[in-house]
């Protein structure tokens, strides 16, 4: 076994914890502490010369914990969990998504700097964009994902090229399952970096939790993940999490020791608890939505599915194959009428919850043009395809006969 390389799933139950360091208890504990107790006042200092970048720290020197703003057990080795994944070198952890996407937009834009972003993204972080990172001299571009064959040229005709400092990401797109070629997002910000400026690349991965997309593979400097949704799992924590570099990803430590969003241990105890079953829970939900989608399509008052595992258009094929190793477990339907039929079908659900949020255990259903993104405006709405007929699906671990049963029940009310 030793020079096998396991599975992540092989190792989400071990790996970063040492059993006798905690009375040889075979789960780690929940380590509800606010501080710790250093040996020696040497130790304390060395600790803090490590953590507050005074030096570098040696080798074979173990980081020890100080405070649990900034680390605890719980939350270092849902890190290194968290690694495994995307085979990334670091994680940062935080108390929502939006704390971990607004720590790494505040860490790496200044006043003067323009950021790029493809449109949709996620309500929380379209409001962050446009109108708090503008509040301090940024500059954000937002383009659409029909451009992004030709975006390196809007960039240029924008005449702020030479200003563009970050290049974030959303895909698939929220509620349209529509692809961003993340592969050629790097080769712009590779095109755009100078000696002096290095352009990053972040992607919000949520969508495709850890399993079936992996951002930083094609590219990407960071990926962001509200935790909330797949990693959680459960519906019953808030948390986020954000990968890359061990260099990218001491910045953004930094600045989530001062923003203070950094989650808590309890948090963190459950979403290693919630890790045990990622993979196990992630390949039954695209098993279920693939067969839920292939009823969808099929169903008379059902206009259109829109779902990865039955794209349309070629090019969105072709990202697909270049960058997804599966279809996930998120689609979008159209139902024949407007939002009265919509209402009707969401409002005769039983097994699958009337509720916001995704990748949880329960199949979840929403209308995103009065929910997820009301704020949206109406002629963005119409532009981006979010139309008064169409209905959201997180699908669940249910049983997959009885999710359609279920759809098949709340469609016949039409
Ligand atoms: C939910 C979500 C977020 C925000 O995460 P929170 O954990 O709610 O703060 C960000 N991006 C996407 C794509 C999401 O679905």
């Amino acid at each position: 076994m030793s020079d096998r390389k396991l599975h992540p799933e092989s190792l989400m139950m071990s790996h970063g914890y040492k059993p006798e360091l905690s009375e040889g208890a075979i789960k780690c504990p929940i380590f509800q502490t606010s501080t710790f107790v250093f040996k020696s006042a040497e130790e304390g200092k060395a600790f803090f010369e490590v953590a507050y970048g005074i030096r570098e720290k040696r080798e074979k020197e173990e980081l020890g914990l100080i405070y649990s703003r900034l680390n605890n057990p719980d939350l270092q080795i849902l890190e290194e969990r968290l690694c495994l994944w995307d085979e990334a070198e670091e994680c940062a952890v935080f108390e929502s998504g939006m704390s971990a996407i607004s720590t790494a937009l505040l860490e790496f834009l200044s006043p003067g700097d323009v950021l790029l972003f493809s449109n949709p993204v996620y309500g929380g972080t379209d409001h962050f964009i446009k109108q708090t990172l503008t509040r301090f001299g940024i500059e954000v571009i937002g383009f659409y994902p029909w451009d992004q064959h030709r975006l390196a040229e809007l960039v240029q005709a924008s005449g702020k090229a030479d200003r563009v400092r970050m290049i974030y990401v959303e895909t698939p797109a929220n509620p349209t399952n529509t692809l961003i070629d993340i592969r050629a997002c790097a080769a712009l910000a590779k095109a755009l970096s100078t000696a002096e400026h290095r352009v990053l690349l972040a992607v919000d991965n949520t969508y495709m939790g850890p399993l079936w997309q992996h951002p930083l593979k094609h590219g990407a400097d960071l990926v962001l993940y509200s935790a909330t949704k797949y990693i959680g799992g459960h519906s019953d924590v808030i948390a986020g999490a954000c990968l890359g570099s061990k260099e990218l990803i001491a910045r953004i430590k930094g600045m989530r020791t001062f923003l203070g969003c950094m989650a808590g241990p309890w948090t963190g105890w459950l979403l290693l608890r919630s890790l045990e079953t990622l993979k196990a829970r992630m390949d039954i939900q695209a098993r279920n939505a693939e067969q839920v989608a292939a009823f969808l399509k099929a169903h008379p008052m059902v206009e259109q599915v829109l779902y990865l595992g039955a794209l349309e258009d070629a090019g969105q094929q072709a990202i697909y194959d270049a960058q997804c190793l599966a279809a996930g477990a998120m689609l979008s339907f159209t139902v024949k009428g407007g939002e009265a039929e919509a209402f009707r079908v969401l409002n005769a659900l039983k097994l699958v919850k009337l509720a916001v949020s995704l990748g949880s255990t329960e199949s979840l259903a929403e209308h995103p043009a009065s929910m997820t993104h009301a704020g949206v405006d109406p002629e963005e709405r119409r532009k981006l395809g979010i139309s008064e007929n169409l209905i959201r699906l997180s699908v669940g671990v249910e049983h997959p006969a009885d999710l359609i049963a279920d759809l098949g029940q709340a469609l016949n009310k039409l």
